[in-house]
């Protein structure tokens, strides 16, 4: 009696369900292939061929280039630039355009302490979640802008979040930007605060010449960036290594 009342429920479920059934399978292939197509173009862009970015150079020069996102900020990039400076180092400030306006002077220091300077966007935003238009306008805004402060009309781009799809690669082109990304094993993750030690670490443990190296100047508190810093810039100095900005390696290859 039970198992029939069951058999029928079933029954008249599978029923009222079956069209439904064929459309949803359909939807979850559609879906896998997408994924899958997108899966394949990720793999295509990031396998290091891409001749419009940039995560590292490969050269048998002992020469790494430092790079710091977000700035610039009053709390933390002067701090950062007297530690380079002191130590004779170089390193490209992917500054946000925002930024620029509010610290026009800190972004001339850099100018004055040969650093370089590229296109970290406008508004930090995040340009594979935007059209074409938007893109080209952002960027073109904050080389507008970075053109203002230093007299400097960059040349480099880095995506805040490291995010890029076909449409951002054709801004860049637009806005006569080269995309740089960083090495792998270079991400310190410094926005995260993950103590001092750890940060040391992560650029230690692996690096390699030709490495671009990701730090952040702006965000939140940086005071972790900035006691890495001395630490990172003694040690491979030790180890023979010298620092260059990411232009001046990109013509070690
Ligand atoms: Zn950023």
């Amino acid at each position: 009696m039970g198992h029939d009342a069951m058999t029928g429920f079933f029954t008249i479920s599978l029923r009222r369900f079956y069209p439904h059934w064929k459309l949803i399978l359909a939807v979850m292939l559609l879906l896998s292939g997408m994924v899958q197509w997108h899966r394949s173009e990720a793999v295509s862009l990031r396998g290091g061929t891409n001749p419009h970015i940039t995560w590292y150079v490969k050269t048998a020069q002992k020469a790494v280039a430092l790079t710091f996102d977000d700035g610039p900020w009053k709390s933390s990039t002067p701090k950062i630039l007297h530690i380079l400076t002191s130590n004779h180092a170089v390193a490209t400030f992917f500054v946000v355009g925002q930024q620029v306006v509010r610290n026009p002077q800190i972004v001339r220091q850099e100018i004055r302490d040969k650093m370089e300077v590229g296109n970290h966007t406008y508004s930090h935003i995040n340009l594979a979640r935007h059209t074409l238009r938007e893109d080209v306008a952002d960027l073109n805004k904050a080389n507008h802008v970075i053109k203002e402060a230093t007299g400097i009309t960059p040349t480099l781009l880095r995506t805040p979040y490291g995010t890029y799809n076909r449409t951002v690669l054709e801004a860049a082109r637009s806005a006569h930007l080269h995309m740089v990304m960083w090495s792998w094993t270079e991400d310190t993750r410094d926005w995260s605060n993950p103590g001092v030690q750890t940060i040391v670490s992560r650029v230690l443990s692996h690096i390699q010449p030709g490495d671009i190296v990701l730090f952040h100047d702006g965000g939140s508190n940086r005071q972790q960036t900035i006691e890495a810093l001395p630490i990172i810039l003694k040690d491979l100095r030790l180890r023979g290594y010298r620092f260059v900005t990411v232009s001046q390696l990109m013509k070690m290859q």
